[in-house]
């Protein structure tokens, strides 16, 4: 260890290296003790990568990658022996192409002013979650990140024009290619996108920018029959001409807790079995609200929608959104699991019923949940509590969650991705030779397993 900090200390400033207490403390303050690493390296370039991870490989030492340390599987959480690698002194917004649509950015680059910096040119950048304060864009490659607006414009994988990687020995790989076609073999970048910081890591990358759409129509709707909630969704993508940008559902188990905030009016009763908050985009206000109304008249009309309130302003629209993002308030349930999954559509209610009732068999006085999710994107989260916070118990949640799962086809990661906390459930969603080729492509661009060992796939094997 001693050899190691000489060398880093060499390489890098005095605010490019944190050891001992310092770090401990770094690593406590987000991670509540999960994460235990003593030494944190914040190279400011490529280069300074690239000749961390010579060192770290030559010295067989594991390195986890950091970003805005706001993911939701452990996949960044660093045991005591391994070197943590944070981007946070990487985040310049290197260059943006009006023409092109393009934005060029280090990897430690924040969401949130990524977002910025494109509306400032009457561009966009459509992924958007509600960690955007603290979330970087490496960090959403290496998850490839889902969100709000996945419906319309895809996950984090097609906003990814060009990616700049360092591999496990120290090699940088830069395929920043802006361009929006370029079929010439492998497309290499999509081996890191999403690969959680166990292949590569991602140093910068070419973003691929959307125009900015001018018009916002919102409206939060009540259904009482969950076949409704499809045909509603079928309905809008048919007819309100590709404007439709999210349709997002909360169960009343969801909605009764998030709504329910300070000086707040709850824009629609809490009772109704579920609540869709559907929005549309486009670049005629008149037009778009007329299409819009048109479709929630249709709907009311037929039984579709038993009550509705459309937004009227930028500030009642944020506040329904504000219900939709109070994810926090779930915390009245603890202690909770947090689940993201995906299946089809026609599936949900019977997958949905049939791990409550083996919940409630199993927990009958303790179980609680509540669920709400991407229905437009086939992507649930569902909040479980069955009152414990014993390990055991909440393996056993899980295998619930998972195996049931498995038996209808759904993934049991939507758009969290693997880490440490599912990894051991991956073969409900991948079979022996998708693993079996995942493990070959680790072996082949990490052989010494030094790249944050044990996320995704367990680090012996
Ligand atoms: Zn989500």
């Amino acid at each position: 260890m001693t050899a190691l900090l000489d060398e880093l200390r060499k390489l890098l400033d005095s605010g490019g290296l944190i050891t001992g207490e310092e770090a401990r403390e770094r690593e406590d303050g987000w991670s509540m003790g999960l994460s235990q690493s003593r030494i944190i390296v914040r190279p400011k370039t490529t280069e300074q990568v690239s000749q961390i991870l010579r060192i770290c490989y030559e010295k067989n030492q594991p390195v986890v990658t950091q970003g805005g340390k706001t993911g939701m599987v452990q996949g960044c959480v660093a045991g005591p022996n391994d070197l943590v690698l944070s981007l946070e002194r990487m985040s310049a917004i290197e260059e943006v192409d009006k023409v092109g649509r393009t934005m060029t950015v280090q990897a430690g680059a924040n969401m949130q002013v990524v977002q910025e910096r494109a509306l400032e040119q009457g561009l966009m950048y459509p992924v958007d979650l509600g960690a955007r304060g603290s979330a970087t864009i490496g960090g959403n490659v290496a998850t490839n990140a889902g969100g709000n607006g996945v419906i319309r414009y895809g996950m984090t994988r097609e906003q990814i024009l060009g990616l700049e990687v360092v591999m496990a020995d120290g090699r940088i790989i830069s395929s920043m290619n802006s361009m929006m076609k370029n079929n010439t073999g492998y497309d290499l970048k999509q081996l890191f996108i999403g690969s959680e910081g166990t292949l590569g890591i991602v140093t910068r990358a070419v973003l691929r920018l959307r125009t900015r759409l001018s018009s916002e129509s919102c409206a939060l709707v009540a259904v009482d029959d969950f076949e409704n909630l499809a045909v509603l969704l079928s309905l809008a993508e048919g007819e309100l001409g590709g404007r439709l940008s999210a349709f997002e559902v909360m169960w009343n188990s969801y909605y009764e807790k998030a709504s329910q905030r300070e000086s707040h009016q709850v824009p629609l009763p809490v009772g109704y079995p579920f609540y869709a908050l559907i929005e549309t985009a486009g670049s005629e206000q008149q037009q778009d609200s007329e299409a819009f109304q048109c479709y929630l008249e249709r709907c009311l009309e037929k039984g579709l929608i038993v009550d509705a309130v459309l937004a009227q302003s930028g500030a009642e629209r944020d506040n329904l959104w504000a219900i939709r993002d109070n994810v926090e308030s779930m915390f009245a349930l603890w202690p909770l699991s947090i689940f993201d999954i995906s299946l089809g559509i026609e599936q949900m209610q019977d997958y949905l019923d049939d791990i409550a009732a083996q919940f409630s068999l199993q927990w009958p006085d303790s179980f609680q949940q509540a669920i709400f999710g991407h229905l437009g994107d086939g992507n649930l989260h569902l909040v479980i509590s069955v009152g414990s916070e014993d390990p055991a118990v909440r393996h056993q949640v899980e295998d619930i969650v998972y195996s049931t799962l498995h038996s209808r086809g759904g993934s049991i990661s939507a758009e969290h991705g693997i880490g440490l906390e599912k990894r051991d459930f991956l073969h409900y969603s991948r079979n022996d030779e998708e693993l079996a080729l995942m493990r070959l492509l680790k072996q082949s661009l990490d052989p010494k397993g030094v790249l944050n060992p044990g996320k995704l796939l367990s680090a012996a094997e």
